[in-house]
């Protein structure tokens, strides 16, 4: 039933790789965001989780399914980010990995675009019933809902999985730009009332590094999601990635 583009679990396993990455390097930004709206350890906090993630992959046998390692990456981020990011992303990434399965007790080894796009749905809804915020509250969920709203659409449209991630980034990159005029009225910007606006929130921001590394894990190392035989962009400079493709005319 799955097709040449459907994403695997080496799909996944680059994802939580690539996020490593990108967070490490988007570390200092994401404390120095988090220093002008809330207490400055963002940074610090999923630089430790995926820190832990990637050390932990290393240790063990890769898990076998995209939901395995999508729940793999959840624990692992719940035991180790902390603050209020720790438990939102935990829950958005187990949401996420029960989504991937076709039904209790049932295996899926690949996603499409349309299951993928399911996926970030039940990532969003994770979120959201943990935190209760809703969109324009200067949170996470103004990076997640427009891209889930994207990939959702791109999904409708007959987009490969790789398209609808490359959606759901531009979008979530896009909504992360968004949140600097807001007023903060979740979580502990929401302290600073109107002074919070100003700046980007750092969930928001942290959400748009994780979507964009799931799109290029979509595109990147086997390339077996590249169905037109066309080399990925960033191929070439695997290292600067997500501020280039940063959506130009956001601000
Ligand atoms: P803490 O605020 O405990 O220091 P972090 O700095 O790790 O935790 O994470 C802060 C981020 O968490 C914020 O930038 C925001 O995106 C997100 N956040 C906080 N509260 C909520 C909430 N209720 N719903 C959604 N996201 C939230
Ligand atoms: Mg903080």
């Amino acid at each position: 039933m799955s097709g040449p583009t459907d994403l695997d679990a080496a799909w996944a396993l680059r994802w939580a790789l690539l996020a490593q990455e990108a967070v490490s390097r988007h570390r200092i930004e994401l404390m120095e965001l988090d220093q002008a709206i809330g207490d400055g350890d963002h940074g610090e906090n999923m630089d430790r989780g995926f820190t832990a993630v990637g050390a932990r992959l290393e240790e063990s046998a890769p898990p076998a399914t995209p939901s395995e390692v999508l729940r793999f990456v959840a624990t692992t981020l719940m035991s180790t980010v902390g603050g209020a990011a720790g438990p939102l992303y935990g829950t958005a990434f187990l949401r996420g990995a029960a989504a991937c399965l076709p039904g209790e007790g049932q295996t899926r080894h690949a996603l499409g675009g349309a299951e993928v796009a399911t996926v970030l749905e039940a990532g969003l809804a994770g979120i959201v019933a943990r935190g209760k915020a809703a969109p324009g509250e200067k949170t996470m969920v103004d990076a997640w809902a427009p891209a889930v709203r994207a990939a959702r659409a791109a999904a409708d449209a007959g987009a490969t999985p790789a398209d609808v991630l490359a959606a759901a980034a531009e979008a979530a990159e896009a909504g992360a730009q968004d949140t600097e005029p807001m007023i903060a009225t979740k979580g502990r910007a929401s302290y600073l009332g109107p002074r919070s606006a100003g700046h980007r929130d750092p969930g928001a921001v942290s959400s748009a590094l994780l979507l964009r590394a799931a799109a290029d894990a979509a595109v990147r190392g086997d390339g077996a999601a590249l169905d037109d035989g066309s080399v990925p962009d960033d191929a070439a400079a695997p290292d600067d990635g997500p501020d280039d493709a940063a959506p130009a005319g956001t601000a």
